[in-house]
C-alpha cells in the first residue's frame, strides 16, 4: 500500500512529497533532497492500525 506524505527537507526546509510502502512496516531509507541534493534520511514506523508517520532528519544529527 503506498500513501503519498508531504514532509520538509532538512537542511533546505523545502516542503515534497514522498510516496510511503505502508505495507513493508517499519524502514529507513536514504533520498537526496531533490532541491539542495544532499541525504534526507527518512524514518517510517507504521503503528498497529496501519497508520503511518514519518519522520525526516539530516544524516548530520
Ligand atoms: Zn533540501
Amino acid at each position: 500500500m503506498l500513501e503519498n506524505t508531504l514532509v520538509s527537507c532538512p537542511y533546505c526546509g523545502e516542503s515534497f512529497e514522498t510516496v510511503v510502502d505502508c505495507s513493508a512496516g517499519d524502514q529507513r531509507y536514504i533520498e537526496d533532497c531533490y532541491v539542495c541534493c544532499r541525504p534526507i534520511i527518512f524514518d517510517v514506523s507504521i503503528d498497529v492500525e496501519g497508520a503511518f508517520s514519518v519522520a525526516v532528519r539530516s544524516e548530520t544529527e
